[in-house]
Order: structure tokens, then sequence, then C-alpha cells
């Protein structure tokens, strides 16, 4: 579970300032952001798929505030999602986020700037779109979205996060559908009366749910670095007899490296979610929220 603490005190106005101020230039942010343009992504998605890992390419960014910006994150994403084709990092896999959309301006800003983006994803063979989950208050709307977005092109799919209490019943529609999901645990902090407040409980959720997913699931993604958990669907795997290639697991850029490339070795398709661009503030502070050891390793840096 992120430290609701870390993630208050990235709110921060001070914090945020040392931050954008050191966090390239002393060398905190490329442990998990491949670096600030396009083809810096390009760089660290060629070198990942020389291991056998495959990418799912996110540019940063999120909670915009007009709709000139929304358009122009569409714009930027479909620039993306060409040059990974044009690179054969194929087939293109894009994780998007609908307040970079253009959410928080209305439903239809950013249902309408997916559904363009969509149909130029369409346009290349197998090109997939993932929409990342936010915190929930935006649960509900995204998987409303996400919903219509696939009736209408089919080629995405979304995420949903064990903590939160809806999941089982979220999980069991969007099966029902062939809707693919990627089961993370979930990095916002949330309140209680939505989400489990202990991580043994969020640790249990995922498990079962990873069960049906494994199960049931149209291409199901196990996103964690959870050994424990990893295990565990190895074991499914292996014991239901399920194809390989029908599931994957899918691991963020930077964090744990050895199994990344331990599980594409024991012939998993794995796939890195790989960000960059300039706004990768929040991004990197959920980082860091995930595991309050990782201030360790800022403070030494800004320190030296
Ligand atoms: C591919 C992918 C996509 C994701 N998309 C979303 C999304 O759309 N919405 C959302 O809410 N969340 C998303 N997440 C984040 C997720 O919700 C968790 O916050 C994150 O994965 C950490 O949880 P964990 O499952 O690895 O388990 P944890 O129990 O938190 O961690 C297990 C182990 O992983 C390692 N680890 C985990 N995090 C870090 C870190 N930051 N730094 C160093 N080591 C670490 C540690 O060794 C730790 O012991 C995504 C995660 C992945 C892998």
């Amino acid at each position: 579970m992120p430290s609701a603490a870390l993630l208050a005190l990235a709110e921060n106005d001070g914090v945020k300032q040392i931050m954008l101020r050191y966090g390239f230039s002393k060398g905190l942010v490329q442990r998990f952001i491949a670096g600030d343009t396009l083809e810096t992504a390009l760089v660290a998605a060629r070198r990942l798929q020389e291991n056998g890992i495959s990418i799912a390419l996110d540019e940063l960014g999120e909670n915009i505030s007009s709709e000139r910006e929304a358009e122009a994150a569409a714009l930027s994403y479909r620039h993306g999602l060409h040059a990974l084709d044009a690179a054969h990092l194929s087939p293109p896999y894009l994780s998007v986020k609908l307040t970079a959309l253009g959410l928080d301006l209305g439903t239809d800003v950013a249902a309408q700037n997916l559904d363009c983006l969509l149909a130029h994803a369409s346009a290349i063979p197998d090109a997939f779109v993932c929409v990342d989950m936010e915190g929930s208050a935006y649960t509900q709307r995204t998987l409303d979205i996400v919903r219509s977005a696939y009736a209408e092109h089919g080629n995405i799919g979304t995420v949903l996060q064990s903590c939160l209490r809806r999941t089982d019943e979220d999980l069991k529609s969007l099966l029902a559908e062939g809707i693919r999901v990627r089961l993370v645990k979930g990095a916002y902090a949330e309140p209680p009366d939505r989400a489990y407040p202990d991580k043994t409980e969020v640790d249990c959720a995922y498990v079962r749910q990873m069960h049906e997913l494994l199960r049931h699931g149209t291409k199901p993604a196990i996103a964690t670095h959870d050994e424990v958990i990893l295990r565990e669907a190895k074991h499914q795997i292996r014991e239901e007899k399920l194809s390989n290639s029908n599931s994957e697991f899918q691991l963020l850029y930077g964090i744990r490296r050895d199994l990344q490339e331990s599980l594409a070795a024991e012939g998993y398709l794995v796939r890195a979610y790989l960000p960059y661009g300039s706004a990768w503030y929040s991004y990197f502070m959920r980082r860091l929220a995930e595991r309050p050891a990782n201030i360790g390793f800022v403070l030494r840096n800004l320190l030296k």
C-alpha cells in the first residue's frame, strides 16, 4: 500500500520545487523514467526488447486543465503509437490516462479524445490501448468510457485495483464482457470506506482476483513485483495448464529488472511499463510512496 503520508508530502510545494529542480540533474528520476522525450523512451524500449521484454509506452501527464492540453495529449499519444509501429516495437501497446485526455473537464471530452486515438490505433495491426486506473473518484467514469469505447473499437482494455472494495464485482463484469484487464494493487491513497486499509487484505484480494482473471480473462495482465504472488501465478498457470502466451506479467520500468529478465528467460510474456516525458513528478512520487526505502535513495543522491 502506498504511504498516505508520502503521497500527502508530494503535494507540498517546497518538496515539489526541490524535486523538479534536482530530479533529473541528480539522477533521481532516471531510475523510474526512461527519459524526457519519445526518442529516449524508444532507446529504452529497444534495449528491453533485446532482452525479450515487451513494453507498454506511457507518456507521462495527468489532470490537465484545458481542452487544448487534452487534444495535445491525444495527439502526442498518437505519435507514440505510430513511433512504436515505425520502430517495429510491435504490436504497439500504449498506456493512457483519461485525466490526460480531459476527464476533469467532462466525460465527453475524454471519451472523444480516446475515440480519436482508438480510431488511429485500429489502423495498426494488433495495436492496443490500456486505460490506466487513477484514484477512486474516477473509477466508475473510467469503466463507463472504456466499456463504450470497447463496444465501438475493441482494441482497448483497462486496469483494476485490488485495494478497492468494489473490484471483485468490477472484475466479474469485465470478464463477462471480454474486456482485457491489467490487475494491480493500487497506487493512490484511498479512504477506508472504498479501499482495504490493511496491506494483507489487499494482497489476499489480489490473489483471489488473479485466480479468476487467469482462469477467465482475455489476455490477462498480472501487474506486480510481489514475488510471492508471482510464484502463485506461475503455479496456477502450470497446474491449470494455461498457455504462457495467453497471459502476461507486467512490471514497472526500473523496478526489479532481475525479476523481469528471469520471467522472460523462463518463457513468460513480460511487459515493462515504460514512462517518459517531462510531466514525471506525480508518477515519480507515487513510486517513492510505494516503498519508503526509496526515500533513502533520494536523500543520498540529493546530498551528493
Ligand atoms: C505494469 C503496471 C501498471 C500499473 N498501472 C497502475 C494503474 O493503472 N493504476 C494504479 O493505481 N496503479 C498501477 N500500478 C501500480 C500498482 O498499483 C502498485 O502500486 C505497484 O505495482 C506496487 O505494488 P506491487 O504489486 O509491486 O506490490 P508491493 O507489495 O507494493 O511490492 C512488492 C515488492 O515489489 C518491489 N517494489 C514495489 N514497488 C516498488 C518501488 N516503487 N520501488 C522499488 N521497489 C518496489 C519491492 O521489492 C516490494 O517488496 C501499476 C503497476 C504495474 C507493475
